[in-house]
């Protein structure tokens, strides 16, 4: 049996994992709350005769599978996580929610999840017929949006035993990374001043929002001084109130920080510090630093991406048989101000950006941390039309159309087909591994997320 025959039982198998994405798109349940969706997963997962274990790193709602023994261990990443208040039907094309305030799958994860589960299942489909040694571990990761479940998990070594893990993300066109994802501090500061008649006995008062305002400033000519590539932005969670004739005795911010590189990060993190102190101490108040969550940076491993990409090229992509053209036609038109839509609605032709350069993504993600633990390869396919952005009611409204789960398909199958070519070519395991001591400098990981913070606290603060 070679590769193509897993190709083609991805393919005759392609209904039930349709179904599965599905069901997960229609429960929409957001960050630590993927209670149906991770009983869907382990019901599927035991039939195909993985052992389970719920309660990964002390998450309720994640969970490892693992089937198999041996090396190589490979690893499989599935999100299953949607987004508060982005509820929309399936199949139209405007903006119309299916449950008002609801929570739905923009970011995609309801086809990220089953297309990771559809290269698990066909890789230990392929070790089974072949009789191979080999490891298959699907990891359910619940919360990426929000919650750093992978954070977590690897922060109690929940991925330490692998020899790479893989997965992928739905996009609007099929595509290795054009560089890392970058690395994420989430801290808030809160300043305690003393209130008082801001007319009648101004001198008594001690103001919290001018340190919150001074610490601001300082973060604005900061910024002259960063990397071109970090980003600093924030959010004022508490202004002091609402009457400007009290002097304010409260004020906070939540502050996101990030960086292409984790150790840089941590710099950063402690220049950011240094201005919420000095901001106190210029207007005498106190200030309190609560880190709240981190991810890190993803460490591209070209050895593996390259193997990943040569499978996207030979794979043929299914999207171009989707037989609901008509409606992603009718998805662009909605994103194009003068309506004009292009001849082809699916951008296909694999694209290598890896290769063409290291350009840091202006985002985040919890799979920067697996990356620093093991290598770690994933593409993106094309599950959305031309122009469609994640986070989108278009996104929510494409979830459960033919090319979406086509888009899927094609994802399934280029993982598995990946983890077959490693299987039979461990050299690519261990240039992967020296790749990845060489990009991180010998750094050994370090995870952003400190012991003292629990999935329960990080929720209680962000939401
Ligand atoms: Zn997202
Ligand atoms: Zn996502």
């Amino acid at each position: 049996m070679d590769k193509w025959s897993v190709i083609q039982y991805l393919e005759k198998r392609a209904e039930d994992f349709y179904k599965l994405s599905d069901k997960i798109w229609e429960n929409a349940e957001i960050r630590f709350k993927e209670k149906q969706s991770v009983k869907d997963y382990v019901a599927f997962l035991k039939n195909e005769g993985f052992s389970i274990t719920v309660g990964e790193a002390g998450l309720k709602t994640g969970f490892h599978a693992e089937w198999g023994s041996g090396k190589p261990v490979i690893g499989f990443l599935g999100e299953y996580d949607a987004l508060a208040g982005l509820s929309q039907k399936a199949g139209v094309s405007v903006k119309e929610p299916l449950v008002k305030d609801g929570n739905g799958h923009g970011c995609g994860h309801n086809l990220l999840g089953v297309g990771a589960l559809m290269g698990a299942v066909g890789f230990k489909h392929y070790l089974e017929t072949e009789g191979k040694t080999g490891t298959v571990v699907f990891y359910g990761c619940p919360a990426e949006e929000g919650g750093s479940g992978k954070t977590f998990m690897a922060r109690e070594g929940c991925f330490n035993q692998l020899d790479l893990a893989l997965s992928w993300h739905p996009n609007n066109c099929n595509m290795m990374p054009p560089g890392p994802v970058l690395a994420n501090d989430s801290i808030r500061y809160s300043f305690t001043g003393k209130a008082s008649h801001a007319a009648a006995a101004p001198e008594a008062g001690r103001s919290a929002l001018d340190a919150l305002e001074l610490m601001n400033i300082g973060v604005q000519f900061l910024r002259e001084h960063i990397p071109s590539t970090a980003r600093i932005h924030y959010a004022i969670t508490n202004a002091g109130g609402i009457s400007p004739n009290i002097v304010q005795p409260y004020a906070s911010a939540l502050y996101q920080i990030r960086a292409p590189f984790a150790p840089e990060l941590s710099n950063l993190y402690e220049r950011v510090n240094n201005i919420a102190k000095g901001a106190a101490m210029m207007t005498e108040t106190q200030v309190e630093i609560k880190f709240l969550k981190g991810t890190s940076n993803t460490v591209l491993i070209p050895a593996l991406d390259e193997v990943m990409y040569n499978n996207m090229c030979e794979i043929p992509n299914p999207v171009e048989r989707a037989d609901d053209i008509a409606f992603a036609r009718e998805i662009v038109k909605t994103q194009i101000p003068d309506g004009r839509v292009p001849e082809n609605v699916f951008d296909l032709k694999p694209k290598n950006w890896n290769k063409s350069g290291n350009i840091p993504i202006p985002g985040s993600s919890d799979v920067g941390d697996v990356s620093w633990v093991c290598p770690v390869s994933q593409c993106g396919t094309s599950t959305w039309p031309v122009g469609t952005a994640a986070h989108s009611w278009q996104a929510v409204a494409c979830g459960k159309s033919d090319f979406a789960h086509k888009g899927m398909l094609y994802a399934g199958q280029i993982i598995a087909a990946t983890a077959i070519d490693v299987c039979n070519n461990p050299e690519i395991i261990e240039t992967a591994w020296k790749q990845l001591k060489e990009k991180t400098g010998n750094h050994p990981y370090h995870c952003p997320i400190p012991p003292e913070i629990t999935p329960e606290i990080l929720e209680a603060e962000t939401t």
